[in-house]
Formats: C-alpha cells, sequence, structure tokens
C-alpha cells in the first residue's frame, strides 16, 4: 500500500522494550539494512529481482578489481554464484506465485545457506557466509539500501529486528520510535533505547508487507501499542496519555536532581550508564554519582576498523573530565554474542552468548586489549578512572587482565607518557563469578543483572518468546545479588548492580532488600530509580 491510500486503523500490541511515547512517519526496514518495497504485480517483482542481481554483480566487479588475490578469490565464488541461475530459480518461481521479489529472494538464499551451515565439510559450511553476503548484498539493492536516505527524523522504524550498530548510526534527536515483530525487551537495543528515551515496543504480530512507507503511526510504550494511520479519537486518547505521563515524569525528574535517600534515609549511591560518550554533553554531572558502566563498544563498531590508542584516550579522558572526580567505570571491550564486531568476533557460534566474548575475546587478542588499556590508563591521569573487566568467570582471567594492566603501565611509564594505575574490578554476570565471587581478588564487582539473570534462568535476553523467564527478581538470581552483596560488605569492597534492573521501579525494592547500595541506571532512568528509591523503607524489610 502506498501513502495517499487510505488504510483502515491498524492496532497491534507488544511488549515494552523503552516506554514512552512518539508519532511519527513509518520506515519500514528489512533486516538486511534498508526500507521493504511495497508489493508490486510479479512481473514487475521478477525484473526488480534480475535488475538488483546485475546490480550486485556490477558491484562484485567492481570491488573485485580493487582488492588483492584472496579477496578476489572469494569475490569471484560469491559471481559465480550469482551468476548460476539455479540459485535464483526458486525465488522467481516465488515470485510468479505472487511473494515479493524482497521475500522470494530471502526465503531463496534462506534455503541454500541453511544446506552450506549442515554440510560436514568445514569448506562447504564457510561458504555459507558467502551466501550472507550475497543475500544481504542484492536485498539491500532491492530495499534501495544504497542509494535511498536514512529515514527521515522523527520516524518510526518498523522491522523484524534492528542491530545496536543501526541504532547507534540512527539521530533519535529528532524523536522517533521503534517498533518490531522479533526484538527483546532485554538486548543491547532495548538497552540504548532506553538510555536515549527512544520508546520501542517488541514482539508485535505484524504483517510488514501489508505497512506503506510513511504511514501516520504511534508508538504508546505504557500499553505496549503501535497504531498505524490512527483515526481521530484514537489520536486524542494517545495525545492525553502522553500529557499524564509527562506529568508524572516530571514529577520523576524533582528527584533527578538529588542524592538518592531511603525513605528511613539510607544513602544510595546512584551513578549512570554511558554507551556513548555523547550522551554526557548535555547532562549535568551533580545528578549522579559517577558513571558506574561505560560501554566501550561504542568505538569498536565503526566501519573505518579499529580504535587506535589516541581515538580511545581521547573518548575516556572526556568522560573522566566530565565527572569532575567521582568514580568513572569504564568497562573494556564486551565485543561478541549480540554485540558482533566484524573482523574481531567468531562469526558463526551456536551459542554465542556463551561463546568467545567479553575478557574471552580480550585475552585471545592482547594487541587489542592492551591498546585499550593504555587508553584507559592515560585517561585516569585525568580523573578518578577505574577499570572494569566484563563475563570474568575464573579468577585467572582477572589475574591475567592484571598482568597485561602491569605490562600496559610499565610501557607508558618508561616512554615518559602521563598515566595512573586505575582499579580493576569485574562484572558478576556469569554464575560461576558469582557463587565464587570470594575467589576474585577485584577491588570492586559491579552485578551485570542482564546477563547473569539469561545465564540463572537460561533464558536468551534476546528471545521475546521466553520472557517471562528473564525476570531479574526471580529468587535464585536475587539470592546470588545477596551473596555478593554480603561478600563485598564484609570485606569492603564495592559492590553495585549496573544492569538494566537497577533503573526498573518495580525490581528496586527487591534489590536494596540483597544488600544493594549502588546501582548504575540509565540516565533517562534516574529520577524514576530515585523516586523509587525514596518509597522504599530499609528498615522494614525482611
Ligand atoms: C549486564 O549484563 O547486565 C550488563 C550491564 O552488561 P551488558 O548489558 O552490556 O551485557
Ligand atoms: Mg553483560
Amino acid at each position: 500500500m502506498r501513502k495517499g491510500m487510505r488504510m483502515a486503523e491498524l492496532r497491534v500490541t507488544g511488549r515494552v522494550a523503552s516506554g514512552g511515547f512518539a508519532a511519527g512517519p513509518v520506515t519500514v526496514f528489512s533486516t538486511g539494512g534498508g526500507a521493504i518495497r511495497g508489493a508490486g504485480e510479479p512481473v514487475a517483482e521478477a525484473q526488480a529481482l534480475r535488475d538488483a542481481i546485475a546490480a550486485a554483480l556490477e558491484q562484485l566487479w567492481d570491488l573485485a578489481a580493487n582488492v588483492g588475490s584472496d579477496g578476489a578469490d572469494i569475490l569471484a565464488f560469491q559471481t559465480a554464484m550469482l551468476e548460476d541461475e539455479t540459485l535464483s530459480e526458486t525465488a522467481f518461481a516465488a515470485i510468479g506465485a505472487g511473494v515479493t521479489a524482497d521475500r522470494a529472494w530471502r526465503a531463496a538464499l534462506d534455503a541454500e545457506i541453511g544446506g552450506y551451515e549442515a554440510a560436514d565439510d568445514v569448506h562447504f559450511k564457510a561458504r555459507a557466509s558467502d551466501l550472507r553476503d550475497i543475500r544481504d548484498r542484492v536485498a539491500g539493492i532491492l530495499s534501495g539500501a544504497t542509494t535511498e536516505p536514512g529515514p527521515p527524523a522523527g520516524a518510526i522504524l518498523v522491522g523484524e529486528d534492528l542491530t545496536p550498530s543501526r541504532f547507534l548510526s540512527m539521530d533519535w534527536s529528532g524523536g522517533g520510535g521503534i517498533a518490531l515483530t522479533q526484538g527483546s525487551a532485554s538486548g543491547h537495543v532495548a538497552t540504548l533505547a532506553r538510555a536515549r528515551g527512544v520508546p520501542m515496543i517488541v514482539g508485535l504480530d505484524l504483517d510488514l508487507g501489508g505497512i506503506a512507507q510513511r504511514a501516520d503511526a504511534l508508538i504508546d510504550g505504557a500499553s505496549a501499542t503501535l497504531t498505524i494511520e490512527p483515526e481521530a479519537a484514537t489520536r486524542d486518547d494517545f495525545a492525553a496519555r502522553a500529557r499524564a505521563a509527562k506529568t508524572s515524569r516530571s514529577a520523576a525528574d524533582e528527584f533527578r536532581t538529588r542524592p538518592a535517600l531511603t525513605a528511613d534515609g539510607t544513602p544510595i549511591a546512584v551513578c549512570i550508564n554511558i554507551a556513548d560518550p555523547a550522551e554526557v554533553e548535555t547532562l549535568d554531572p551533580r545528578i549522579c554519582d559517577g558513571i558506574g558502566l561505560v560501554r566501550t563498544e561504542f568505538l569498536f563498531g565503526d566501519k573505518h576498523g579499529l580504535p587506535d590508542e589516541e581515538t580511545q584516550y581521547q573518548a575516556y579522558r572526556r568522560l573522566a573530565e566530565w565527572a569532575a572526580g567521582k568514580p568513572v567505570t569504564i568497562r573494556t571491550l564486551d565485543a561478541g554474542a549480540d554485540k558482533p564486531i566484524a573482523g574481531l568476533t567468531l562469526d558463526h557460534e551456536a551459542n554465542p552468548f556463551l561463546g568467545m566474548r567479553g575478557i574471552r575475546l580480550s585475552l585471545a587478542k592482547p594487541e587489542i586489549f592492551r591498546t585499550q588499556l593504555r587508553a584507559l590508563c592515560r585517561a585516569a591521569a585525568h580523573g578518578a578512572v577505574e577499570i572494569m573487566l566484563p563475563m570474568v568467570a575464573l579468577p585467572r582471567e582477572l589475574e591475567l587482565a592484571r598482568s597485561h594492566l602491569d605490562e600496559a603501565l610499565i610501557g607508558l611509564q618508561a616512554a615518559g607518557v602521563p598515566c595512573r594505575r586505575p582499579e580493576l574490578g569485574i562484572m558478576v554476570e556469569v554464575p560461576a563469578a558469582a557463587i565464587t565471587v570470594d575467589a576474585f581478588d577485584a577491588a570492586f564487582f559491579s552485578i551485570g543483572s542482564n546477563d547473569l539473570t539469561q545465564y540463572v534462568m537460561a533464558a536468551a535476553r534476546d528471545s521475546d518468546a521466553v520472557a517471562e523467564l528473564n525476570d531479574p527478581s526471580h529468587p535464585a538470581v536475587l539470592r546470588l545479588i545477596a551473596q555478593v552483596a554480603a561478600y563485598g560488605a564484609r570485606v569492603g569492597r564495592k559492590v553495585s548492580l549496573c544492569g538494566d534492573a537497577g533503573g526498573e521501579p518495580r525490581f528496586i525494592e527487591a534489590l536494596l532488600a540483597a544488600g544493594l547500595r549502588a546501582l548504575s541506571v540509565s540516565a533517562a532512568a534516574l529520577g524514576s530509580a530515585k523516586e523509587a528509591i525514596a518509597r522504599v523503607n530499609i528498615g522494614g524489610l525482611g
């Protein structure tokens, strides 16, 4: 359906991943990147696919002319596959039966990829990634991804799922929202959306092919509803609900600038989580007790390659200076799982959340780890920078990281570069670390409730289907948190929690009851977290 054709109001409900209200024009996007094409006649769809394949071949020939021989070999394989008509014949048959070019192409390639992935021969298996590449290149051309501009400011993005890098490449300053048929309320995109105050709904039962580009849409992040082409009464109701939410947000905002105190006067340290240094530009450091988590992946997802020491140093230094003496806990690279980085993380792990991610990857790539540690030691000369290691399971990982830190410092000092030794702490997000917390000689501990919950409950954080199991207030998770908090209190080492549960008012009483006295939350959640803290009576907790 095209803009201009009137469509009846369509209303679907999913799950809230990030609250708030947004109204704007729809941009339907494909997982491959661009917007999904509206359906045309089969003849036109078949021609569109033929044109896209021809354009993809042109691109591959151009590329092959500019790469070395190993790259040219890969491209030669891809070219040969694309030229082979048996690859596309299933797609053309599906188009003849009324399927859109985009879907027919993806389905045909997905079936082919499945066959390669199931092969015993490792060379065959490896070819699956070439096929994925071909699939996405043609699909991208079909969707106009290479020629069309990105979504307009304030757009409501509607699609299957969104990657963190795509989220970060968008400009959300003009508003907008996200509505996904898949997605997850506890994945990284949801975390980023909450931090930026971008409304997001996941798990919508929606036929993407039936939605017109630029149709009017409303996202109501309180009731998890997406409305397309709303009627006047729906718009009025939406506006009233958005106004009421704004009023209650202003009430929470009253707490934002004050120190966090429980109802009976116990101070709680509340820091902020940062995924991009630009986030602090508009924030007053007095609203928080420091930065409890800097997710440094933002620096590494750049298409220009891995960041050098100087780029990292400048970014970390900016945060240290902003915090003006308050702690700034910077986490070393936590790539892998749902935060892949091309050329760095492994491509085809069967279980990426249980695979090569976090500290495991850093220790396997010491030159990249050492560069980050050097940048951190240099930034520590400008403020209270602390280093935090993600996904630690074994004391040995902490000790290996410490020796890399020693070497980084020795190198800097020998070269006369100003630097300071940061405190070295760990995330507690792997159950093994929580259970054996007393075996870790860490300067501080920060509980990553997002990962800890998914591992304790065996319920993936990026799966909407098991979202109910992914519950940080389950007694199994809370007991581990209480054990870590009690250990920290006993030995006098700081224990905080920087997972998303800390920013959720409904979990705060349980977290304080577990013994936590420090939380780190997204800047957008500061007011409501402090307001929830003010309602807790520590003396009355069981
Ligand atoms: C966590 O796992 O709770 C956490 C804070 O880390 P991330 O969400 O970046 O994995
Ligand atoms: Mg984590």
